[in-house]
């Protein structure tokens, strides 16, 4: 039944996760310059070499210390997320951070060690788990799809030809796609991770430098859930979620030096991506802006809707915890706090128009139809043995007779031989519809049959886990509670004599200076980073003006005018060249 539900409308949660300081790191005596309070949900980070200026705190749903779990991390802030999925809404989960900080451990983590799996393969065993929990009447359909996002070219990390570039289109009862991307429908936990590995061996094809390629590339892992059910009306209706998970490219500024070329004009592409995030969420939450510019890079295209449309959506913001990540670190932390004020309107995605369930459950309908339709027309197998049998009887007895013209008993032969085709022919065709059948049917999972293999332990985990962080979740938000209590500024406050008033009304004094010297640092900071923003987009666009003027000097040199009229006069009009 069409439920009439409302939409949902919920803010972007964003979280910060800080990575533990690595090896190195400490073998070149780097300081933790960033504490985690996980009770107050606060980051707060200290600029080790000038200690005269306040630290900087940023609040956020939830934040993750160096110790964090990844069970911990996935209960907290993607199981919701997939929950809703396998409700039918879209959810999307981003990494978004510096390289190095723990964007693919977060996402993917270390597949191999159970508890160190990451966001991805989790989702792979909750959502298993769910339908192995499902009702028996329930059918489902899931499927995946993979892809990466380089220089602003689309590749199908699941695609045969890994050479070819796909196209980002749009139709207007589909919205945004991409042509041609393959989608493998998946039975189990364990197909998924297959294919998950199949994708990784891909995003390195062709790379010279993995470590760079992964580092400006974005990765998005799809995860396309259906599911059919009788409604109240009493027809079957399906729902369906599309859960996006995302490993951006690094966000840290694109040096300026060093980058000519060929490789400046990577990078240029690749902040045109990222750069369009920002700009896209900067212009969805400042409130003014008419125009949200998610037609300015295909990521922003394909994830139009996760962002300020029909999706639930969690960001997780990586961040290294040393002081020479300082600039970064305060950056990723400001990028976060803007995504936070980003209103989603999610709603659950009924008998949308690209739903393959109903498609498919019709097909296998129809093919049985015409498998008992056979039946009825003596095409069993049974039947066609018998007939078979038939066949060759009356060809020996043919064989056997003497008194017969030639010309009539090649006739009898004729007869017997067409006969014997088109039985051939229907034992072709029965066989041919049972493959079809079977291998339709393998696609649909019935709901209520274990599915986990080797995933089951992991669901387990995952569920433990869960149920434990129930009980500390309760006793943080008491404590939370208490410090709360203990820290507001009691503006009412009594005081019983003049001493007592000077010390508590200093004491005031003193917490609202340094709110004051934070805000007023903070606002610096800002017109910096703004400054260093413009800067790093005039530079660029300096860039390619030289290299658009090279190009029409070399157009206007070696292509008479007469030949371009037409196309490049527009062009040149329409860039007032
Ligand atoms: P990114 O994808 O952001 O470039 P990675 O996920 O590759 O960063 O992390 C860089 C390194 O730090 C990896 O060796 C990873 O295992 C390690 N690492 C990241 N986050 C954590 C964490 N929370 N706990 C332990 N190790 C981590
Ligand atoms: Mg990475």
């Amino acid at each position: 039944m069409p439920t009439n539900k409302p939409e949902v409308s919920d803010n972007v949660k964003v979280v910060v996760r800080c990575r533990p300081l690595n090896q190195k790191e400490k073998m070149m005596g780097h300081k933790h310059a960033v504490t985690v309070d996980e009770i107050r949900g606060t980051i707060t980070v200290n600029k080790l070499e000038t200690p005269h200026e306040p630290p900087k705190t940023f609040t956020f749903d939830t934040v993750f210390g160096p110790e964090s779990k990844q069970l911990d991390v996935y209960n907290l802030t993607a199981r919701p997320i997939i929950d809703s999925v396998l409700e039918g809404y879209n959810g999307t989960i981003f990494a978004y951070g510096q390289t190095g900080t723990g964007k693919t451990y977060t996402m993917e983590g270390v597949r191999a060690v159970p508890e160190q799996r990451g966001i991805i393969p989790n989702s792979f065993a909750h959502v298993f788990g769910h339908i192995a929990k499902a009702e028996g009447d329930t059918r489902f359909l899931v499927r995946v799809s993979y892809l990466e996002i380089y220089n602003e070219e689309v590749r199908d990390l699941l695609g045969k030809d890994q050479m070819q570039r796909l196209e980002v289109k749009e139709r207007p009862d589909v919205g945004v796609y991409i042509k041609d991307l393959s989608g493998y429908v998946v039975n189990n936990a364990d197909d998924m991770d297959r294919i998950m590995t199949l994708g990784h061996k891909n995003r390195s094809v062709g790379a010279t430098n993995m470590n760079e390629h992964s580092s400006r590339s974005h990765a998005i892992f799809t995860i396309t859930i259906e599911c059919s059910e009788k409604g109240a009306d009493g027809n079957q209706h399906v729902r369906m979620g599309k859960l996006h998970l995302v490993d951006l490219a690094g966000s840290e500024r694109q040096g300026k030096t060093g980058a000519t070329g060929q490789r400046l004009k990577e990078a240029t592409k690749i902040n045109l991506s990222l750069s369009t995030l920002g700009n896209v969420i900067s212009a969805l939450v400042d409130g003014k802006s008419t125009h949200v510019p998610y037609r300015n890079s295909k990521l922003t295209r394909l994830l139009q809707d996760s962002l300020g449309g029909n999706s639930k959506t969690m960001m997780c913001a990586n961040i290294g915890p040393a002081d020479y990540n300082y600039d970064e670190t305060i950056s990723t932390l400001r990028y976060a706090n803007r995504a936070k004020n980003i209103k989603n309107k999610a709603r659950i995605n009924e008998d949308p128009k690209d739903a393959l369930l109903r498609q498919f459950q019709k097909e296998i309908e129809e093919l049985k139809k015409k498998l008992e339709e056979g039946k009825k027309k003596k095409v069993s197998p049974d039947k066609m043995v018998q007939m078979q049998a038939k066949i060759e009887e009356e060809r020996k007895a043919l064989e056997a007779k003497l008194d017969m013209e030639e010309e009539e008993r090649n006739k009898a032969r004729a007869e017997l031989e067409k006969r014997e085709k088109d039985l051939f022919q229907a034992q072709q065709e029965h066989h041919h519809l049972l493959e079809k059948l079977s291998a339709l049917e393998k696609k649909v999972i019935v709901g209520g049959v274990d599915l986990l293999a080797k995933a089951e332990e992991q669901e387990k985990l995952l569920e433990e886990s869960n149920n434990e962080l129930e009980e500390r979740r309760r006793r943080a938000d008491q404590l939370r509670k208490e410090l709360e209590e203990k820290e507001r500024l009691d503006i009412e406050e009594q005081y019983t004599s003049l001493q007592e008033e000077a010390q508590g009304k200093t004491k005031k004094l003193k917490k609202v200076w340094t709110m004051l010297m934070a805000a007023k640092s903070e606002m610096a900071d800002l017109q910096q980073e703004h400054h260093r923003e413009i800067e790093g987009l005039l530079e660029n666009i300096r860039q390619l003006s030289r290299e658009l003027r090279l190009q029409m000097l070399i157009i206007d040199n070696f292509i008479p005018q007469e030949y371009q009229v037409g196309v490049l006069w527009s062009f040149k009009e329409c860039f007032k060249l």
